[in-house]
């Protein structure tokens, strides 16, 4: 049997002192008992789990992933599942407690849930990358479930894993059970216009900003770092918005053009080839050139801790909209606020996404789907209110957004858990 594969240094091994040192902060300053900041800053539940999968050359190998469900009290737990290297439990634990305050923010009736396998995919056939979603499907069918807990794609899955989860879960209840998982590909129960939902959510909050605050974004400069489902959806609805997106990066490098780069181009390159490496209609730059661009807006849409106490002096950006989760620290938000730059955090940001999963999931238990301008009017109308709803509790308690959109999410989740009340 081969060895587990060695795991990398993970990128984000403090994404949870990220998320607890903000919990406890919002916390405390919305006057939480500190038994209750206790209660909220646990996951209920954590499953780790050790598994086999039959490589092609017939050896097996062993691979770690887990499912976390944070918190239940508004509703079944909801979350993604991440598939990547650099995956540790304490980071499917953060990234589960920020699904929790994300769905209070947007104010959709679920808890939070986040599940994550250390792996390579890039490393894997297709037909090696079905068996370990199957298994790993199968692993977590303990907890998961279309009134328990429902999956979801993230960084390196996909629709077509989403289909292997739910035949999966399906199989083994020995009928069709499309509840179980968002994200689907259309044909099997998926919803129109959840592919590109966290992106265009998150450029609908910051058309929505632009207009409150009376700033022109036709013409403005944006940046955006990643170009996967939700980068590059953000790109597109950006470029379609009338800005110049001057720079892009994804994992295999960044690029610069000053008059603006070619989106629809570099999306049918991405298309083609995976990323952009080789698009040859701008200037390599680096990660850390690509942050510190002069710009209007920058849209960090990879990993977490990218904007971070070392980097956050050097950017030059007026507003960032937070397309990734946990992409700034509470450091880099400090410098942000004394400099006056503005943060559309993650927890309402990038909302839009698990909207959209919300609609396809009531589609699925429907039984009858919507047209996608319906999908899209909902998502924005879920959107605009839940910002307006942050900028009203930032300018009523001279808070940042980020804390704003925290006290909305500690406050609805602490109501639910009061009015429940503790078992037994
Ligand atoms: N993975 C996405 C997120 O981080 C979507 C989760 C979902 O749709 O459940 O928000």
């Amino acid at each position: 049997m081969a060895v587990t594969e060695v795991r990398p240094k993970p990128a984000s091994e403090d994404a949870l002192s990220v998320a607890l040192t903000q919990l406890r902060a919002a916390g405390r300053e919305l006057g939480l008992a500190d038994d209750l900041i206790e209660y909220l800053s646990r996951p209920q539940r954590v499953l780790s789990v050790n598994f086999p999968v039959k490589m092609d050359d017939g050896r097996l190998r062993m691979f770690a992933g887990y499912r976390v469900q944070h918190n239940f009290a508004r509703g079944p737990a909801k979350g993604g599942i991440r598939f990547h290297p650099s995956v540790t439990m304490d980071e499917v634990i953060a990234l589960a407690m920020w699904m929790t305050w994300k769905c209070a923010v947007v104010d959709i009736p679920y808890g939070g849930a986040k599940g994550g396998v250390v792996v390579d995919t890039k490393a894997l056939s297709l037909s090696e990358l079905e068996r370990l979603t199957r298994r790993f499907a199968t692993e977590i069918s303990l907890l998961i479930g279309p009134e328990k807990d429902i999956p979801a794609p993230d960084m390196y899955t996909n629709p077509q894993i989403m289909a292997w989860i739910m035949d999966t879960y399906s199989m083994h209840q020995g009928y069709s059970i499309p509840a179980v998982v968002t994200g689907k590909p259309l044909e099997i129960g998926g919803s129109l216009g959840r592919s590109a939902a966290t992106g265009r959510g998150a450029v609908d909050v910051l058309d929505e900003y632009a207009r409150t605050k009376g700033i022109r974004l036709q013409g403005a400069a944006a940046v955006v770092q990643g170009f996967g489902n939700v980068g590059g959806a953000a790109a597109r609805f950006l470029h379609d918005l009338g800005l110049k997106v001057i720079g892009v990066g994804d994992i295999t490098g960044a690029l610069y053009h000053e008059q603006g780069l070619d989106i629809p181009a570099m999306l049918e390159h991405r298309d083609r080839y995976g990323s952009i490496e080789g698009y040859e209609g701008g200037e390599p730059i680096s990660n850390e050139e690509l942050l510190a661009l002069p710009c209007d807006v920058l849209v960090p849409a990879a990993l977490e801790n990218q904007l971070t106490g070392a980097n956050a002096d050097d950017v030059k950006a007026k507003i960032i909209l937070e397309g990734a989760n946990g992409p700034t620290t509470p450091e880099a938000d400090e410098i942000f606020r004394d400099k006056g730059i503005v943060v559309l955090p993650d927890i309402l940001a990038n909302a839009g996404g698990v909207t959209v999963s919300y609609f396809e999931w009531v589609q699925g238990l429907e039984r009858f789907l919507w047209d996608e301008e319906e999908v899209n009017r909902r998502l924005r109308q879920k959107m605009t209110r839940a910002l307006h709803e942050v900028m009203e509790v930032a300018e009523r308690e001279d808070v940042t957004y980020r804390q704003a959109a925290y006290y909305l999410a500690l406050g609805r989740v602490a109501d639910a858990v009061r009015i429940r009340g503790i078992y037994p």
